[in-house]
């Protein structure tokens, strides 16, 4: 299986190759040649698996060139081993025909968990085999960063750089990023917001002499195995709920829309999705654009769902590759007029994207009611995020099956969840002495220079 850029623009890459590069070197994303399919017997027989079995089973058509059977199924086991559910992405539910999937049984207590693990020992794997070191920089908002130095942590191959934005991640999610005391791990307060974290980030990608120099990997969700790992939970939900023969439909708390454009290749792979819905925050540009408003960025605004606060959604050039029919150069010219501000979406691609997927937009204070009226009519104590995604769901839910995705512990936002519901969501045994590890962090400024300066000494030491 190859690998393709968005753009149109870049040489084609294996799926190991993807997945050590990141970023295009046009600047685009790497997307699969074709996409496999899975037949309704193939999906028929993922019934009662474990999520190991049916994670191997989803994946590796995508990735069979690049690893042994034998490789792939061990990295799968480890990458799994830790989480806390033996189930690893349970259901429950929350009314007649509504589901929760529990996505935050990993070590950080959010979705990331299931890329990011995955891809650690992806990455150790091939690194050995090639006998090569890399460096990998990051960009969180953060809940990446604290599951990428949780996924690297300790392995002498890789050096971890997480940037994310001073004074704009939860205490929890803080402690787990500046925690860890493993030496290839380093944690970087940038004095601006997620969106210059990000913008840097790409900005060494595009410095070829300083990606060269310092052999630059990415692990944000622009990488396309982190793509593939969240494609499996689709899969095992919708199977447990009745897939092949049943339809489901997924409502995803959204922000660099990796999630969501998960279930579109999922959907794309044959399983019967009815309706994917994309939930944003307050920061809803992805909700106006897919309502026909165009791709105009404006200001990030701070949420109690600081995850989704996003205003550029790096994988959303993905699903315009697709709704443009493949057209590298057209998402290469869209991209261009971002640079200036924005785009509007030509009336084809717009026909495509609604076909895709739907969206709705959740206020802060609904996001609280949200969270109170869960705990009184389901028991069920939300994290702000998966609080978006049920509100929405609620609004466009019909008589097919529901699943919400859960995309972080509640106890990861212990304030939001207690100002709306009056209880404290504890964190889960296994974490409970994060407030008494010592922190390691370097407070740092987001120009490039400072940034790839401090990168450069470090890895040198
Ligand atoms: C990252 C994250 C999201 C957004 O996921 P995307 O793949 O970026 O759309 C939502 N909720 C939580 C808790 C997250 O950590």
């Amino acid at each position: 299986m190859k690998y393709i850029s968005t753009r149109g623009q870049a040489p084609e890459l294996t799926f190991e190759e993807a997945m050590l590069t990141g970023l295009a070197r046009d600047g685009g994303l790497y997307v699969p040649a074709e996409i496999p399919q899975m037949s309704k017997g193939d999906i028929a027989a993922l019934a009662g698996l474990s999520y190991e079995e049916t994670a191997f089973r989803v994946m590796w058509p995508f990735v069979s060139d690049s690893f042994t059977e034998e490789e792939f199924r061990g990295c799968i086991t480890r990458a799994y081993a830790d989480f806390g559910h033996a189930a690893r992405a349970p259901m429950v539910q929350l009314a007649p025909n509504h589901f929760l999937l529990e996505l935050f049984h990993g070590p950080t207590l959010a979705f990331k968990d299931f890329a990011m693990q995955l891809i650690g020992q992806l990455f150790q794997v091939a690194l050995k085999r090639r006998g090569e070191t890399v460096t990998i920089v990051g960009a969180t908002s953060g809940d990446t960063g604290s599951a990428a130095i949780e996924a690297f942590r300790g392995l002498d191959a890789v050096n971890v750089f997480i940037l994310y934005p001073h004074g704009r991640v939860s205490e929890v999610q803080r402690r787990q990023m500046t925690t860890p005391d493993d030496s290839n791990v380093h944690a970087l307060a940038v004095d601006g917001d997620f969106d210059d974290c990000q913008a840097r980030v790409k900005d060494m990608f595009n410095d070829f002499e300083f990606r060269d120099g310092v052999k630059l990997a990415g692990v944000n969700s622009i990488n396309f195995a982190r793509v593939l790992a969240q494609v499996v939970y689709y899969f095992y939900s919708a199977v447990a709920l009745g897939a092949p023969e049943r339809e489901v439909s997924f409502t995803v708390p959204t922000g660099n829309f990796g999630d969501i454009f998960a279930g579109f290749i999922a959907k794309q792979m044959g399983l019967p999705i009815d309706r994917l819905v994309v939930a944003t925050n307050q920061n809803d540009i992805l909700h106006r654009c897919l309502s026909g408003q165009g791709y105009f960025k404006g200001d990030t605004i701070p949420s109690i769902s600081p995850s989704m606060d996003i205003q550029v959604s790096s994988n959303f050039e993905r699903a315009l590759f697709y709704a443009y029919g493949r057209d590298g150069a057209a998402v290469a010219q869209l991209m261009d007029e971002l640079g200036q501000g924005g785009f509007n979406v030509s009336q084809g691609a717009m026909q495509a994207l609604s076909e895709a997927y739907d969206s709705g937009r959740c206020s802060e204070d609904e996001t609280l009611a949200t969270i109170k009226a869960q705990t009184a009519a389901s028991g069920e104590l939300l994290c702000p995020h998966s609080a978006v995604g049920v509100k929405v769901a609620d609004e466009v839910r019909n008589t097919t099956a529901m699943v919400t995705l859960a995309t972080a512990h509640p106890a990861k936002f212990p304030a939001a969840v207690e100002k709306a519901s009056g209880m404290h969501p504890p964190l889960p045994p296994r974490m409970a002495d994060l407030y008494d590890r010592p922190e390691r962090v370097t407070r740092i400024g987001s120009d490039l220079a400072t940034l790839e300066d401090h990168i450069r000494k470090t890895i040198a030491n």
